[in-house]
């Protein structure tokens, strides 16, 4: 494997067994803060300039926090400290992802990813790149799919809307460039953490937070019914991918082992619900598994599936992960199916996977140690 890992910071976090995680700074939306620094009788423009700093200026601390008067420094400081999670390793794929793990105030670890990639004609400006972040939500998870390296790792706890949001923070310090896409891809799944998650996507998206536009943003399930439909209530135009991988119920209950109980009728209604009052193309996210999913018949499955549904497929090479039975299809296998849906009239991309060197891919996130 060619990268380089570098280890960042070797010292053991811990929080003050004073203060429960419930309690610090990373537990609080936009909302939550505005009524914080109310009831510490602060002006409302508090609000602004505490999330710029943290947000925006990437700040580590309250002392930082120049135009802050000291004794709400030391007031936050007692009530809501702040916890940014630190970096522990970082490792570089030669194709230039990064791939994070980091520590969490209460010692457990997550991983995130960077990925950087230009444009043909931006490449001799270093301008306007892009920067795809790949951001985890939970600590493991608890969805056990049996492709997924993350799904072997088992569910710890759920993120906090600050723990969600800062990974992106951290990543965009690190590159030095702003992120210009998040995906909710890496660990966990964004949807049994809905109010963290929504919470964490105001502060990605709103202008005092991020300033990330919704449509740069996307949330990835694997068919958390009530999730989709409620995601489409949300005004906010973020992109929502269901990551189908199978159309067939058996096939599907055997690969998804945790979402045997959510069947696919119900998980396409739900689609249909969330079309209905969000109007946004759903992606389908479609990971090729060689003699798995790859048939003419799982193929038709898929295209029943996606009959009458405003989608976009997303057809994935799997990728590997250490001790899986599961192997990717050839290349000519992904061309062809990548042709037949087309000519369905089904829009789709054969996305190629960045990053696999450092076992960042997707489906590749799992920490060799979870917590320290
Ligand atoms: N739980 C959510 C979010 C995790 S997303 C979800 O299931 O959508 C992780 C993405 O990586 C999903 O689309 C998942 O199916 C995909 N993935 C998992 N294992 C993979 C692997 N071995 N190779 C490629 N993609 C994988």
């Amino acid at each position: 494997m060619q990268y380089n890992k570098q280890a960042e910071n070797t010292h053991v976090r811990k929080l003050s067994p004073m203060t429960p995680l419930s309690q610090s700074f990373e537990a609080y939306g936009i909302q939550d803060l505005q009524e914080l620094l109310s009831s510490l009788k602060q002006p409302k423009f508090r609000t602004k300039q505490i999330l710029e700093w943290v947000y925006k200026r990437g700040a580590n601390s309250y002392e930082e926090m120049s135009n802050i008067p000291a004794s709400l420094r030391k007031e936050l400081t007692e009530c809501a400290p702040l916890h940014i999670p630190e970096i522990k390793t970082k490792e570089t794929s030669i194709d230039g992802t990064r791939k994070y793990l980091l520590c969490l105030a209460d010692g457990n670890l997550i991983e995130t990813v960077g990925i950087p990639s230009e444009t043909e004609e931006n490449k001799s400006i270093n301008q306007n790149k892009r920067l795809t972040v790949c951001f985890s939500t939970q600590v493991g998870c608890a969805m056990q799919c049996a492709f997924c390296a993350t799904g072997q790792q088992g569910f710890t706890r759920n993120l906090l809307p600050g723990e969600i949001a800062q990974q992106l923070c951290i990543v965009q310090k690190d590159f030095g460039i702003r992120v210009s896409n998040a995906v909710a891809m890496g660990q966990g799944e964004p949807f049994l953490n809905f109010d963290n998650l929504v919470k964490a996507l105001e502060l990605i998206n709103s202008d005092e937070g991020l300033g990330l536009g919704a449509r740069r943003i996307t949330v990835s399930t694997c068919g958390i019914t009530k999730g989709i439909k409620d995601f489409g209530h949300i005004p906010e135009q973020y992109t929502l991918a269901l990551s189908l991988h199978s159309a067939i119920q058996s096939t599907r209950d055997r690969i998804m082992p945790g979402c045997k109980n959510i069947s696919l009728t119900k998980i396409r209604d739900a689609l249909e619900d969330y079309y209905s009052h969000s109007h946004r193309r759903i992606s389908i996210e479609y990971l090729l598994i060689k003699g798995v999913n790859d048939s003419n018949k799982d193929i038709r499955a898929l295209e029943d599936f996606c009959r009458g549904l405003h989608v976009h497929i997303n057809l994935i090479m799997l990728n590997n992960v250490p001790d899986s039975p599961f192997k990717p299809v050839s290349e000519k296998t992904a061309a062809n199916i990548s042709h037949q849906l087309k000519q369905f009239g089904i829009e789709t991309t054969l996305r190629n996977s960045r990053g696999s060197d450092i076992n960042g891919a997707c489906g590749q996130l799992k920490s060799a140690v979870t917590h320290i």
